[in-house]
């Protein structure tokens, strides 16, 4: 047998409780309705996504792939528009035409601000920023780059907000050798491992991931009057002492918890410490499409204390070959990262 077709059933016996439903309405505050990243459900019609999120008690979705001019204001006709409590929308840069605009920031900017006037309760970054995205030059653009600033400057001035995914999983920075846990989901997307560092090989390596995450605090910090939301738990879900530390330096900082119940569900004493702490700070969001068992993984984290169970519902486990424990949240704390903390600072409280 190859190591690859490997797969062990455990064989713990405990109770199991499979969460229906949540205890409380969910917002959803990132996931995707473009093609790539909703997992099919772009192309359905949107009364069986509905259907879909009604049978697991989520209220509202945030899309993050609004894009913006015209393709935002086609999206959000068909999501926001049409349902206005159920789904919103925030717009996205264009990294790919920076390399031709020497004024990037500025119509960057520009562009979120229209896309505001259109229906966007805010922008997201992508990971190209830091990574990949270049300018004129041919050189990256850093995180903490000053051209940026008049975009970070106008989620202050529009009321909305900037939500940020810079960096990766940290072993996406490391070699990929029989030591790299992330060794199988490398080698199904080569395009994520950023190796190797600059700091080897110079301008055609990577900055690494503790250079990318120190860039997003400047960033941050310089900008107090503007709501960030860190993605995937502040970008950093392997390090909470990393994310707590830049939490309570920056009190606009906010975490969403997208795609990284791997993470978090594998130190659960240090998680639901950082949730018990940082309960108005941090969003629940998914970022792996609509399915209704889906979401149920996330609910059993949240709400149960079971013990070592799958965290996603492939056929190996997608991120690393771990599983899970829940952490038992309180109600009170719940009903904040369910919902709350989403209302008031993403879709103030429409
Ligand atoms: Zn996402």
């Amino acid at each position: 047998m190859r190591l690859a077709d490997y797969r062990p059933v455990r064989k713990l016996r405990l109770p199991e409780h499979r969460i229906e439903r949540p205890r409380f309405g969910v917002v959803d505050a990132h996931n995707h309705l473009g093609e790539v990243f909703s997992y099919g459900w772009s192309k359905r019609p949107v009364s069986e996504l509905l259907a879909e999120l009604d049978s697991v008690g989520v209220e509202t979705v945030v899309d993050l792939d609004g894009g913006h001019g015209e393709a935002f204001s086609e999206r959000h006709a068909r999501y926001a528009g049409a349902h206005p409590t159920r789904f919103a929308h925030v717009a996205q840069m264009s990294y790919e035409e920076w390399i031709e605009r020497p004024d990037f920031g500025t119509m960057e900017a520009a562009r979120f601000e229209n896309a505001v006037r259109r229906g966007a309760v805010g922008l997201k970054a992508w990971k190209p920023l830091g990574l990949r995205a270049r300018d004129s030059e041919g050189v990256v653009v850093p995180v903490d780059d000053p051209r940026l600033d008049p975009v970070w400057a106008t989620a202050a001035r529009t009321d909305t907000v900037v939500i940020v995914h810079v960096a990766d999983p940290i072993a996406f920075f490391d070699p990929l050798d029989a030591h790299n846990e992330r060794w199988e989901e490398l080698h199904e997307h080569p395009d994520w491992h950023f190796w190797p560092p600059r700091s080897e090989v110079g301008e055609a390596g990577f900055a690494s991931f503790d250079e990318i995450i120190a860039a997003f605090e400047r960033v941050v910090a310089r900008h107090p009057d503007t709501t960030f939301i860190g993605a995937h738990v502040g970008c950093a879900s392997e390090d909470l002492a990393l994310v707590s530390g830049m939490l309570d330096r920056n009190p606009n900082l906010n975490v969403d918890i997208s795609a990284r119940i791997s993470e978090l569900g594998r130190q659960p004493y240090s998680a639901r410490e950082f949730f018990l702490r940082y309960s108005d700070r941090i969003l629940f969001g998914t970022d792996f499409g609509y399915d209704a068992e889906m979401y149920r993984i996330f609910y059993r984290f949240l709400e149960t204390f079971d013990e070592s169970f799958d965290y996603d519902l492939g056929e190996h486990p997608l991120q690393g070959r771990w599983q899970i424990h829940g952490i038992g949240l309180p109600d009170e704390v719940l009903r904040k990262v369910y919902s709350e903390n989403a209302r008031r600072l993403l879709l103030k409280d429409r």
